[in-house]
């Protein structure tokens, strides 16, 4: 099975890991089982980011928000949706903006407690969300940079 570079085309030997040519990596892991390992990803760009999207956009017109600020989140949302699905550089860029956004926002929701008083634990939400949702969501974008150019 001969392989070609994804980035310039040319041709390259079945055990390549980069490309002679132009130095890109070969995305041989994510090749051999796509569905399962762009899960996440399907997920992500197209279910959970058109969500907030819609949802943002919902807040703004009925002013539930702070107009602004829920038509750019709107916006963000389904930009940031659009350029994944076109497996865009500046997608997969924006896309660390958009998980860091996600995960301060739980962090600052987790800061409250039940009857909806916040009270400060930022300090330990902050982190909790740092390893529980940022450092998952960088080793995965991490390992599927190849796929956006
Ligand atoms: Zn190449």
């Amino acid at each position: 099975m001969a392989i070609e570079c994804t980035h310039c085309g040319v041709k390259l030997a079945d055990k390549a890991v980069f490309c002679h040519w132009c130095k890109t990596p070969v995305p041989r892991v994510i090749e051999q089982d796509p569905t399962k390992r762009l899960r996440w990803l399907k997920l992500w760009s197209y279910v959970f980011l058109p969500l907030f999207c819609v949802l943002f956009g919902l807040l703004a017109v009925q002013n539930q928000m702070p107009w602004l600020w829920a038509s750019l989140a709107a916006l963000f949302s389904g930009v940031t949706a659009l350029g994944l699905h076109q497996h865009k550089r500046w997608g997969w860029t924006l896309n660390w903006a958009m998980v860091t956004a996600v995960g301060l926002t739980l962090a600052g929701v987790l800061a409250f407690d039940d009857s909806g008083r916040f009270v400060n634990k930022l300090f330990l939400t902050v982190p909790m969300m740092g390893f529980l949702w940022f450092w998952p969501n960088y080793v995965y974008w991490r390992k599927r940079s190849v796929l956006f150019t």
